[in-house]
């Protein structure tokens, strides 16, 4: 059985107090590997690794710097195929989805990144004839980043790279429930090159690991991905310190169907928004809007889709859906839907855990689910379930449907189906969402902002959005 370890100063070690957690192959149900039970000491001796390897990464020259992100880049490239695999394993998710999304676009993050520093600049503002001001920018030193299970190595770079970028060092500490790509990543930095102490990885829990990064005096910003719980202990215990935060947090997503539509697009795209990664992603359009004339033949529709989408071993390129990623969360979705029945909610397809025969017959596995007959201030349309469950709604007039789609704590994504360009400006204007897609679901640009409003998040990553998150602003005033 493989042990993950803590990459530490250029270093692979075990925790310092011993400890193992166990690693689940969640669509067999059982424990294929082990991961560092790490604990505060650890992070200390990671967090003063990076100190040391600061002075001289940080006095790199962008384009060095970029060279190193771009061999990462070429490295997860090499790696593709064990990269993928083992991301599916971790995770449960189709092979061929981590092939397609999780992994190319890590390849991808350090790549975006080695790119943006070199056009990344800072302001110039001249106040009369004599006077210049002008704006420094610097890294912030040492820097962590935490991250969740649902794409792991997807997020974990999408942090790690502009942070290295700006000329930080970094203590990052991954899921404990996916921590295999992580570990693989330690050892294409160590083929890269990369300098000891740049990057760091500690494994282990979030209430150990994940809470000591957040607290470490030494640690100056924190940039987070996971849900809103831990999002709020992760401020209460950076608070004392003033750290600079960057919480992306979670979300309950409308995605709002008006009868104008192109039926066939929005009919892909919701399945898509629905369903992708078994639901479990921030994004998921989880709260289907439907205009009431076209309600039924959509809701049909979507149920003949739904009813189509195979659910298995995650190796089996047929499969649609592979399992949920721990017996944890699944028995969570399982509640869920038992709470959506006692709210009153029909279930329209699925709302039990799939049968998959064979080696994957321990797995966690749940039929994409769909529930309609529930209003809009019921708990299973106002928690975040992240699960392959979504209800449907039907609404008359435009209003109610914004004000619908508003009512949540959340302000993360939202998406929007129509040909009217009025409407179409109208809501992206009016919906309480970081990102509005329109006619389309999670087609991203890494030039954008992206973040949460509301309960969903604080600040915006993306683009150069990222780049001034990981430096600090110094206003120069010079008087000639
Ligand atoms: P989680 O909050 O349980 O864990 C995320 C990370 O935080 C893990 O590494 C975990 O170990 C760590 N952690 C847990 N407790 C901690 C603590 N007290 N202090 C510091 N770190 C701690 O989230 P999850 O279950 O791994 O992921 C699912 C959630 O992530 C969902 O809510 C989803 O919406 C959200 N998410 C958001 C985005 C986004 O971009 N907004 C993207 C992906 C996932």
């Amino acid at each position: 059985m493989q042990r993950i370890k803590n990459y530490i100063g250029g270093e692979w070690s075990e925790a310092a107090g011993g400890g193992q957690l166990e690693n689940w192959n969640p669509a067999r149900g059982e424990v294929y590997s082990t991961l560092p039970d790490s604990s505060e000491s650890d992070v200390e001796h990671a967090v003063q690794a990076a100190k040391q390897a600061l002075p001289e990464w940080s006095g790199r020259s962008i384009r060095e710097r970029a060279q190193f992100l771009k061999k990462l880049a070429a490295g997860v490239d090499a790696h593709k195929e064990e990269l993928a695999r083992a991301e599916s394993i971790d995770t449960g998710k189709p092979f061929h989805v981590a092939s397609a999304v999780d992994i190319p676009r890590s390849a991808l993050n350090f790549e975006f990144f080695a790119e943006a520093i070199a056009q990344f600049s800072t302001e110039f503002h001249q106040t009369d004839a004599a006077t210049l001001n002008y704006t420094l920018r610097s890294p912030w030193g040492v820097v962590g980043c935490i991250t969740p299970w649902n794409l792991p190595l997807y997020l974990l770079t999408w942090k790690i790279a502009p942070a290295l970028a700006a000329g930080n060092c970094v203590v990052a500490k991954p899921s404990e429930v996916t921590p295999m790509t992580a570990q693989m990543l330690s050892e294409i930095c160590h083929e890269a090159g990369l300098p000891r102490g740049v990057l760091n990885i500690v494994h282990g829990s979030g209430s150990k690991v994940g809470a000591a990064i957040a607290r470490h005096p030494e640690v100056s910003v924190v940039s987070f991905t996971g849900s809103t719980k831990t999002g709020g202990e992760i401020a209460k215990e950076a608070a004392p310190y003033f750290k600079k935060l960057s919480l992306e947090m979670g979300g309950k997503n409308p995605n709002i169907v008006f009868a104008d539509c192109d039926f066939e697009l929005a009919l892909k795209e919701t399945l898509r928004a629905a369903f992708s990664n078994q639901g479990q992603i921030c994004l998921c359009g989880s709260r289907i809007f439907i205009e009431a004339s076209i309600y039924e033949k959509f809701k049909t529709a979507l149920i003949e889709r739904t009813r189509a989408m195979k659910v298995g071993d995650p190796f089996n390129p047929a499969n649609d859906q592979g399992s949920l990623v721990s017996k944890l969360h699944y028995e969570k979705v399982l509640g869920a839907i038992k709470t959506a029945k006692k709210e009153g909610g029909r279930i329209l397809i699925g709302g039990n855990p799939a049968r998959v025969e064979g080696a994957n017959a321990k797995g966690w596995f749940i039929e994409p689910t769909l529930i309609e007959g529930l209003g809009s201030q019921c708990q299973t349309n106002q928690e975040e379930i992240f699960g392959p469950v979504a209800t449907l709604v039907p609404f008359e007039r435009e209003r109610d449907v914004l004000a619908w789609a508003n009512d949540t704590r959340y302000g993360l994504a939202a998406s929007v189906f129509t040909r009217d360009l009025g409407r179409a400006h109208r809501f992206a204007a009016g919906l309480r969402a970081g990102v509005v897609w329109i006619n389309c679901w999670m087609l991203r640009d890494l030039r954008t902002p992206f973040g949460g409003m509301k309960d969903s998040g604080v600040g915006r990553e993306g683009g150069f959005e990222a780049l001034r998150f990981f430096t600090e602003a110094k206003n120069v005033c010079l008087k000639i």
